[in-house]
Order: C-alpha cells, then structure tokens, then sequence
C-alpha cells in the first residue's frame, strides 16, 4: 500500500504548475481533472494506510516533519505522503517544491497568500559563492526554507585569502555567532595594525591609514584576512548538505500567473519558489534576465552592460616575512599605468596584486612566466615589492581581467525576483568590500523577509532590501572605481614633494578616515546590537590581542613602526639598501 502511495505522490509531485500560455485551456481542463483524481487517489490511500507504513526510515520522516524533506525521487513521494497526513510544510522534493490545494476536496480555499509556519517562504538561491552561502545562513536562522543551486561541481578559489572587514564580521556575527567566530579564528586579525601608501621608487609613506579606531568606534570586530576555502567550508558546515545542490545552475526563470517563481535548472528540472535571489556573480543570469538583456552562447550574460575598468591583475601568496610584519598589515605602491598592493595573510604568507593597465584579454603575459614579467615591469622599485615578486612560486600566481558595472539605478528586483552581491554591484577590489557587501546584502535581505506575511508584499519587501543597499553599494563602486583611476593618475605628482606631504595629508587625516568611518557604520538592526554594544562597553579589553606580537591599538603598532623605521634607514642607507631611485615619471 505504502508503495501506491508513494507512485501516486510522485506523480502529483511532477506536475509542475503551468504558465498560463504553455497550455490552451482544454489541455489545462483535463490536466487540472487529471491531477484532482490523482490527488483524491492519493489522499485516499494515504488516508487508508497506518502512520507507520509511511516511515519506511526513521531518517526520512524526521526530516519532513521538520518541513526540510529530502532530495531524492525515490523519498520524495513518501515525504509529501506524511504532509498531506499531517499538514505539514511544504517539501522540496526533485524537481520542485510541493503542497496540495485541499481546497480541490470541497474545502474551504486554503489561503496560499499568508506566510505560516505550515507554508513558509520558500527562497531559492541562484549561487553558492560568498553571499549566496551566507544568505542560506540568514535564512536557516530565521526558519525560512531555502534551497541553493550553485554552478560547480566544487568551487575553484581566485585570489587566494579574502579581507573580511569589520562590517561584514558583524553581520556575520549576527547571522551566526559560532559561525562567525570560527571564521576569525581561522583567519588573521589586520584591524590592529597600519596600513598605507608608498611612493615604489623611495619606499616612502605617502599616507597612512587605520581601520582599527573606526571599527572600535561602531562596536564592530576587527578586520581579518582569512583563506577563501576556510571561509567557504565554514559557511557550508553551519548550513548542512541537505539544501545545497552542486554541479547544477540556475539557467532560467518564469513568474507563473500565481505569483510563483518556476526557476529552470542545468539538468533539466524545474523548481518552484516564492523568491529567487540571484547570487550567480558578476555574470548574472539572473540579474541579465531580470533586467530584459538578452546574450548569446559566445558571450557571458550581462557582457554588454559590464565596463572594463582598463586593469588587469596578477595575483599571488608567497612565503616570505617583510620586517615590517608585525607593525603593517596593507601597502599599496602608486606608479603610473600600475600598483602593487601586499598584505600580511597569517602563517608566514604574503598575499600581493599587481595590477597593470593593458587592454582586455591581452595574452602575451602567459601565466607560466608571470614572475619574469612582472620583475621587468616593476624593476626599480622598493625592494619590498620585488623581494614579494621574487619568493613566488609560478603555479601561486593567477591573472584576471578586472570588469565592473554601473550601479542598477532601476533597481534591484522585479517582482519576487531579486539580486545580491556581485550580482547586483561588482566593483573593483580596492576597498577589498566586494564580499563584505555581499555578506551586508544577505544580512539584510533575509532580515526583510523575516518579516513578510503576505506573498503578495513580496516585491514591496524586496524594494525595502534592494534601495538602501543600492545606494551604500553604489558609494562603494564608485570609490573601488575611483580609487584606480585617482591612484594612477595622480601617481605623476608624487615627484613633488611638497605635493606628495599636501596629497598625503588629505589622504590620511581627511578622506581615509571618512571613507572608513561610511564603511564601518555598524550595519546591525537594533535587536542585533548586543554583540556591538557589549564590545563598546569595555573598551579596554577590546579584542585583546593573544600574541606577544598582536598590538592593542593601531597607534601603538604606529609608535613602534616609526621607531623602528628610524633605526631601518640608518641601516639601509649604511648598507646601500633601498637606495632612493629617480623617480621616472
Ligand atoms: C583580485 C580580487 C580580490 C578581491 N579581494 C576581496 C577582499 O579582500 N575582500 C572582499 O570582500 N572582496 C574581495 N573581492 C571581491 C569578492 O571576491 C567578490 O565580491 C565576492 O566573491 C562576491 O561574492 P558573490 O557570492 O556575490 O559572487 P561570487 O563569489 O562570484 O559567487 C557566485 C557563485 O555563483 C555561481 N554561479 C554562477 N552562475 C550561476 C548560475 N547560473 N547558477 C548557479 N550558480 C551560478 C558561481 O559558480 C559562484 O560560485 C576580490 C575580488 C577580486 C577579483
């Protein structure tokens, strides 16, 4: 009997609702007869047999009655038998996500529109990269289904560790303390060291900055820089395996007449849901779809709309220990038409970008010979950018043309359909706030889910998302922009000292300190604030670094950097080391 039942759900369970013109309405006629008798069969016989015969595996029924059913076909059809039992959530079996209308009975007509836990939202992710992963957290918090489509099979990583700022580490904490704690641990703290700009032919600061005092300032955790796969696995640990589907993308959508999303996936399925978020990156099907762009089989979705930003990058990690380690965490080296940027990222490494203004796609910088290249390009300048260059290993280096967008000013839904993270604002990495944005639009959006009641106030929802975060991430793509643009340009004047002190200055007590102040506002709701506010009322113990090395402020790591650099250059200059170069430009 239990295995009627289970053909018969089956067969409900695959027969997705139809957009209205797919069908002509007596085919619609017949199928909806069709369906009504299959589902009256099914009850019937659901109805007839013992509880027990539908828990074939102990496994299985747990699962539905937590309403997060499981994946396979052959469980699919015993799952939806229990719902229909015991009224229970709707279940995401192969192929979509089911509920029956009881109302096809002689019912009452069950109310689809409101949001109980018995029909909770149902949000299906278009990308498990960065802020798809942290959305599926946000929502498993707040007990909303979630079902997450990512493209690979297995995620291949670019750029090597990741800077995870303050605000995106706080709603990380909000998210998921544990999680977000195992996060920091895996990574290493930045936030309580200097960071700056060097002239590359004198190794001399221009500006310095500090991303410590305006952390502390908003109660937020200091920055880290942490491995992309560490950060990747931890996500996917705190979410299970049972909602993520790899090796399957999202390669369409449609809005049926009832407001449901159908999403058409890589192998042929189809699946249902209220929302789709597009966190498929800067080559959105999504996002292309949803704005109306239509693209070919030889070029990537949303190509068209997409800037090349006039750089290209390599990037690296090497083994090597700079003297200033302990004191300085980011350099960034301003030349014209290229700069290199070097960060401390823990365990003895160096993590450096060399970005280079050439055309797109120029390949007669084949990787394999990268280091050759780039110690042509960059010889003369400070020995702390080649002695980088130098301890790389060919097969750590990647390169990647850098492309960005405009902001969406339309907007960053239609409908019940909606965008995050690169997606919605890919930027250039300057500010290193592409992920941390993406992790603020997934705090954010599943903060405005949570509250919905209705699906018919989904797209009212969305908009509520979609325009703060559009106008912060806006600021923020415009800055990365600038900020490549800005540094090139102006690399030319730094030959003058007197503008480099005046440049310098602005720089470091002016719009630094600004910028940081925009980015560190703390991004919590009021009922998140505990982590924030605690943090902020002992200042004295916070973050208290663990090794002897760690210091407790950026001013006192700034102290001891420019003492030791006094000692620095008398040794350097004794030595002949890092004599001053002329400047070439
Ligand atoms: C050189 C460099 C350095 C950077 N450094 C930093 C930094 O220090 N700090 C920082 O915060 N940011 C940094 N960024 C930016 C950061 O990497 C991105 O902003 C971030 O990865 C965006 O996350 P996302 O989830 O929106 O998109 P992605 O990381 O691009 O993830 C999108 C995912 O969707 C999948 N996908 C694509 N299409 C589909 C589809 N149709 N269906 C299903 N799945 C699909 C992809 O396989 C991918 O896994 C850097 C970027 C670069 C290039």
């Amino acid at each position: 009997m239990a295995a009627t039942s289970a053909a018969c759900t089956r067969s409900v369970v695959s027969s997705p609702p139809q957009s209205d013109s797919d069908m002509s309405a007596s085919s619609r006629r017949r199928q909806r007869g069709h369906a009504h008798l299959r589902a009256l069969a099914c009850c019937l016989v659901a109805l007839m047999c013992p509880a027990s015969a539908f828990h074939p595996r102990p496994s299985l029924a747990s699962r539905a009655r937590r309403g997060q059913g499981g994946r396979s076909v052959s469980s699919g059809g015993e799952e939806l038998s229990i719902n229909i039992l015991r009224r229970q959530p709707p279940t995401y079996v192969e192929g979509g996500w089911t509920t029956l209308d009881l109302s096809i009975f002689g019912g009452a007509k069950e109310d689809t529109d409101t949001v109980t836990p018995e029909r909770p939202l149902r949000v299906i992710v278009a990308g498990g990269g960065i802020g798809g992963l942290t959305l599926a957290n946000a929502l498993k918090k707040h007990g909303i289904n979630y079902e997450v489509f990512e493209k690979t099979p297995e995620y291949r990583e670019f750029g090597g560790p990741i800077q995870l700022q303050s605000n995106a580490l706080a709603a990380l904490e909000a998210i998921n303390y544990v999680m977000a704690e195992e996060i920091m641990a895996a990574g290493t703290k930045t936030g309580n060291r200097i960071n700056g700009l060097k002239h590359p032919f004198t190794n001399k600061w221009i500006a310095k900055f500090d991303t410590g005092s305006p952390a502390i300032r908003s109660g937020l955790p200091l920055t880290r820089v942490v491995d992309r796969p560490a950060l990747q696995a931890t996500l996917k640990h705190h979410l299970g395996p049972d909602h993520l589907h790899f090796g399957r993308s999202v390669i369409g959508y449609e809005i049926l007449k009832n407001g449901t999303v159908a999403i058409d996936v890589s192998d042929g399925t189809r699946t249902y849901g209220d929302v789709l978020v597009g966190a498929d990156g800067i080559w959105s099907v999504v996002r292309a779809k949803m704005m109306g762009e239509k693209w070919s089989d030889a070029t990537k979705p949303g190509y068209e709309t997409s800037t090349y930003s006039g750089f290209t990058v390599f990037t690296g990690v090497c083994k090597h220990r700079p003297r200033d380690v302990n004191e300085v965490a980011y350099k960034v080296y301003l030349s014209v038409d290229q700069y290199f940027v070097c960060s401390d990222v823990g365990r003895g490494r160096i993590q450096w970008y060399a970005f280079i203004n050439q055309p797109p796609d120029t390949v007669e910088h084949m990787l394999g010979q990268a280091v050759p290249y780039l110690l042509e390009r960059f010889t003369g300048w400070s020995l702390e950018v080649t002695d980088i260059l130098e301890a790389t290993l060919e097969e750590n280096i990647q390169q990647r043309d850098l492309y960005d967008r405009p902001p969406a000013m339309q907007g960053w839904n239609k409908g019940p359909i909606t965008i995050l993270g690169d997606a919605a604002h890919p930027m250039m990495p300057n500010l290193g706030q592409g992920g941390c944005q993406a992790i603020e639009d997934s705090y954010q959006l599943a903060n405005v889910l949570k509250n919905v009641k209705k699906r018919s106030r989904l797209p009212f929802a969305l908009g509520v998302y979609g325009t703060p975060r559009l106008w912060r991430s806006a600021v923020v793509q415009g800055v990365s922009r600038l900020a490549s643009d800005a540094l090139s340009a102006s690399a030319p004047l730094f030959k003058f000292p007197p503008v480099t002190i005046g440049v310098g200055a602005f720089m470091s007590f002016v719009y630094l300190p600004l910028l940081f102040t925009f980015l560190y506002m703390n991004p919590l709701s009021e009922e998140d604030r505990k982590t924030t506010m605690q943090r902020m009322s002992n200042l004295a113990e916070y973050e208290k670094g663990k090794s002897q090395h760690e210091y407790k402020t950026v001013k006192d790591a700034e102290k001891e950097l420019d003492r030791k650099d006094a000692v620095w250059s008398r040794l350097d200059k004794e030595k002949g080391r890092f004599e001053e170069k002329p400047c070439p430009f």
